[in-house]
């Protein structure tokens, strides 16, 4: 969180702004961070920033991925975690079941923000 943090702070530097409302991510669902964190955190390294008291939005990024056995491109399937009211991506191909690399979903990024100019 801090590292995507300063990320943002660098690229304001670079532009004219009065106040910062909002900052939007995707959180990738393999990162497996939970938001209540996520925003536990924002708040703190936002703190004495231009980032103070802008709101994160987050949304879900879902899992991407693709087979190196047949080629398919695309979501997977999900299986539910036992005693968890979530359900887990099942990271195999889904038309296949051969492994698959996972081409989103891994990452959590800034998308775009929402900003008050001078
Ligand atoms: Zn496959």
């Amino acid at each position: 969180m801090a590292s995507i943090v300063e990320a943002v702070l660098e690229e304001l530097k670079r532009h004219d702004i009065e106040k910062v409302e909002e900052v939007h991510m995707v959180i990738g669902e393999l990162t497996f961070l939970g938001k209540d964190q996520l925003e536990f955190a924002y708040e703190i390294v936002t703190r004495g920033t231009i980032l103070e008291g802008s709101k994160l939005v987050m949304s879900d990024e879902k899992v991407q991925v693709s087979c190196t056995t047949c080629g398919y491109a695309g979501g997977v399937d999900y299986v539910s975690g036992g005693g968890y009211d979530h359900v887990i991506p099942n990271l195999s191909c889904p038309r296949c079941g051969g492994a698959v690399e996972v081409t989103k979903g891994k990452s959590c990024a800034v998308t775009s923000l929402k900003v008050v100019e001078r």
